[in-house]
């Protein structure tokens, strides 16, 4: 008897798979997981799950965020890589592109490194996003800007990094705690959304992903 494959591809996002509740990707580095997350084997393919409360990328396509730009051959600026945790699977959906990790602390960093070594396409640069002079030497054709830094300036930073690299596309997780504690996170992110605008970026979807991951809205942005 024919076994029925349980992962179908989300429709809108080439390359991640569910099973209906939960999100997979097909894993880049086969046998090696990153924080835990399960391994599953269907026909000679390994998935990894993807969690939301541990990913806001997964938490912002749970919640159905579309056409967000990031697919197989994307070649991607990731801001804020921490340990890999997003990045990794970012690098198993552009399985033919490439993912530039960027990381300002030493201790994440260290693990960033040892999850960049067992996958092809993730290069660690330690370096801060608020100055991608900096950087811009090691990165190379970006064309989706991923950014999810607590900074209080943290639009500002992304569309310094949109602008300083010509990226079409970018996704900013905006933490509103992190801009103003004292302020509500709607109008945090109506000022946001304003501050992008002004700057020339067009925000095509803002998504409360709060039920993920606490006071964060999801902006996607582009043409
Ligand atoms: N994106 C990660 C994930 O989903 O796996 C989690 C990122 S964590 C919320 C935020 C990270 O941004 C931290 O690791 C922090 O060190 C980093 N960060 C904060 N300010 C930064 C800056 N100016 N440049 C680069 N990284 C920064």
């Amino acid at each position: 008897m024919a076994l029925v494959n349980p992962f179908r591809e989300l429709e809108g996002a080439p390359n991640v798979y569910t099973t209906g509740r939960t999100l997979m990707t097909v894993n880049a580095a086969p046998g090696v997981n990153v924080y835990g997350e399960r391994l599953v084997e269907f026909q000679g393919t390994q998935y990894r799950s993807w969690d939301p409360m541990r990913s806001k990328l997964a938490a912002l396509m749970l919640l159905g965020g579309r056409d967000l730009g990031l697919d197989r051959s994307s070649r991607v600026l990731y801001l804020g890589a921490a340990s890999g945790t997003t990045a990794s699977h970012v690098s198993d959906v552009a399985s033919s592109g490439i993912v530039y990790c960027v990381e300002v602390s030493q201790r994440s960093f260290r693990d960033l490194v040892g999850v960049c070594e067992s996958r092809r396409n993730m290069i660690p640069i330690m370096a801060d996003a608020s100055m991608p002079e900096g950087y811009s030497h090691m990165v190379e054709g970006v064309d989706l800007v991923y950014q999810d830094i607590a900074q209080r300036d943290q639009a500002e930073i992304f569309v310094r990094n949109m602008r300083h690299f010509e990226a079409d596309r970018g996704m900013l997780m905006l933490k509103s705690r992190s801009v103003d504690v004292n302020r509500e996170p709607a109008a945090v992110y109506a000022d946001a959304k304003k501050e992008l605008a002004s700057k020339g970026l067009r925000v095509r979807e803002v998504v409360d992903i709060s039920q993920y991951a606490k006071d964060h809205a999801a902006f996607v942005v582009g043409p």
